[in-house]
């Protein structure tokens, strides 16, 4: 206020100042000569200060204040000040939205903004994968024109969906379950939380399979088992004592395969829940291979031929009962699905591709055809189930074999052909072998 009053007291001033100057020189005409001529000339520095303050205003922001001096000084320096407060407050809100950008893009879960008429606003990368849509191409376009599975949209539709999520299979992302929960906030906007739910839904299935698949294998001995005491128990009276041995003997068979199916599956469940062996323990492969081959000769009783190839490193780094169970698993498998007078030969070599060593177990036995080869290390899965129990087996030997490997950071290698035989390989990594 302070400078306007100057800068009109200064204008006067000089108005009148040249008035005088102008009376001096030519009388009372000069006197209003100069005093319009003074007028005029503070009137076009007004304009010209004006113009200069309208061209600014039309710059681009950040551009500097005209300089002047008197009162448009002081007010060219006021705006200067809330322009420069004006774009660090704009600064920081673009740094904070840049900021919440990169937090909800680091999310694990998709999340995407909805405005009143379902228009996407704003969706991050997850969301992006899981719906199969391009932020670049489908902001600014409905989600009812994207999405059209009709249980989608009337969960949408639905106001009263707070909170409750809904299980969404959409054609733009084949194969996939995903869970939807869409939260209603401001404005009519929706907060949609997508989440690809595929896996929990699958291990919740293998875990219900898994349950059926184990009573099932213990209701069949256990059934005959009974069986068999009921009738052992009616027969004793009169039946030779042969015959009661001989249904005690089946009834003995079946609940040493019970106890064998419980004893695989408490393997399995310690190798899924304890801490994976440690590289300290240095097995002696040796001894190793001379335990599994007496095992295997007890197991074919002189059926088979039987041969060692050993030429790998001396030491397995691991851990000893899981490694033997691995490896006696395979060559038991060597023998138990090969007809007498097989071959088998046990191997351990330096792996060629890798720098890590190989247990293999090639046998001369029924094969197994390839359609069959990605499932055979699930739990249960049998080529032929009868075989399997005919040959003592449980159905969970390669499962073992796969969580023991994979323990090591080995993999197993299948190759077979039906009628000519399998060779079954586990490949350990360098770090898992020493010389
Ligand atoms: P099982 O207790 O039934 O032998 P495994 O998990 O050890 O269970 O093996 C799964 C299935 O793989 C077997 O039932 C059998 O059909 C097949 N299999 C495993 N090893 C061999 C082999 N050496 N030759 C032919 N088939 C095999």
């Amino acid at each position: 206020m302070n400078g306007v009053v100057g800068e009109l007291l200064t204008a006067l001033a000089l108005i009148l100042l040249a008035g005088i100057v102008g009376w001096f020189v030519d009388g009372e005409r000069g006197a209003m000569l100069t005093s319009v001529s003074a007028l005029t000339v503070f009137f076009l520095r007004q304009l010209w200060l004006v113009l200069r303050l309208i061209h600014w205003a039309g710059a681009p922001l950040g551009t500097p204040t005209p300089s002047a001096s008197g009162a448009w000084g002081t007010a060219f320096e006021a705006l200067h000040r809330r322009a420069r407060l004006a774009s660090a407050e704009s600064e920081q809100a673009t740094q904070e939205l840049a900021r919440f950008r990169r937090a909800a893009e680091a999310l694990p879960d998709g999340v995407m903004i909805l405005d009143g008429y379902r228009t996407i606003e704003w969706m991050n990368l997850q969301a992006e994968v899981c719906l199969g849509l391009k932020a670049s191409i489908d902001t600014g376009s409905r989600i009812t024109h994207l999405l059209r599975e009709p249980e989608f949209l009337a969960y949408l539709h639905d106001t009263d969906h707070r909170g409750i999520p809904f299980e969404l299979r959409t054609q733009r992302n084949p194969g996939r379950v995903l869970q939807v929960q869409a939260a209603p906030f401001a404005a009519g906007r929706i907060l949609l939380l997508v989440r690809d739910v595929t896996q929990l839904q699958k291990l919740a299935t293998m875990r219900r399979d898994f349950v059926a698949n184990v009573s099932h294998e213990l209701k069949t001995p256990l059934t005959v088992t009974l069986g068999f005491i009921e009738t052992a128990q009616d027969a004793l009276p009169d039946a030779p004592p042969a015959e009661i041995a001989r249904y005690l003997d089946t009834a003995g068979e079946q609940a040493r395969r019970m106890q064998q199916l419980i004893e695989d599956l408490l393997t399995l469940s310690a190798l899924e829940t304890n801490a994976p062996p440690p590289l300290e323990d240095r097995v002696g492969v040796t001894a190793l291979l001379e335990d599994i081959l007496q095992e295997i000769r007890s197991l074919s009783g002189g059926r088979h031929r039987i041969a060692l190839e050993s030429t790998g490193p001396a030491w397995l780094l691991g851990g000893v009962r899981e490694l033997r169970s691995a490896f006696a698993n395979l060559a038991g498998n060597a023998v138990r699905y090969s007809p007498d007078g097989g071959d088998i030969t046990v191997g351990w070599c330096v792996d060629g591709r890798g720098g890590g060593a190989r247990f293999w177990v090639r046998d001369s036995g029924i094969g197994i055809a390839g359609e069959h080869l990605p499932r055979l290390t699930e739990r249960f899965y049998r080529v032929d189930r009868g075989r399997s129990r005919e040959a003592g087996g449980t159905g969970l030997g390669l499962a073992i074999v796969k969580h023991v490997l994979e323990r090591h950071q080995a993999s197993l290698l299948i190759e077979s052909t039906p009628g000519r035989g399998s060779t079954f390989s586990a490949v350990f990594p360098e770090h898992r072998v020493q010389s």
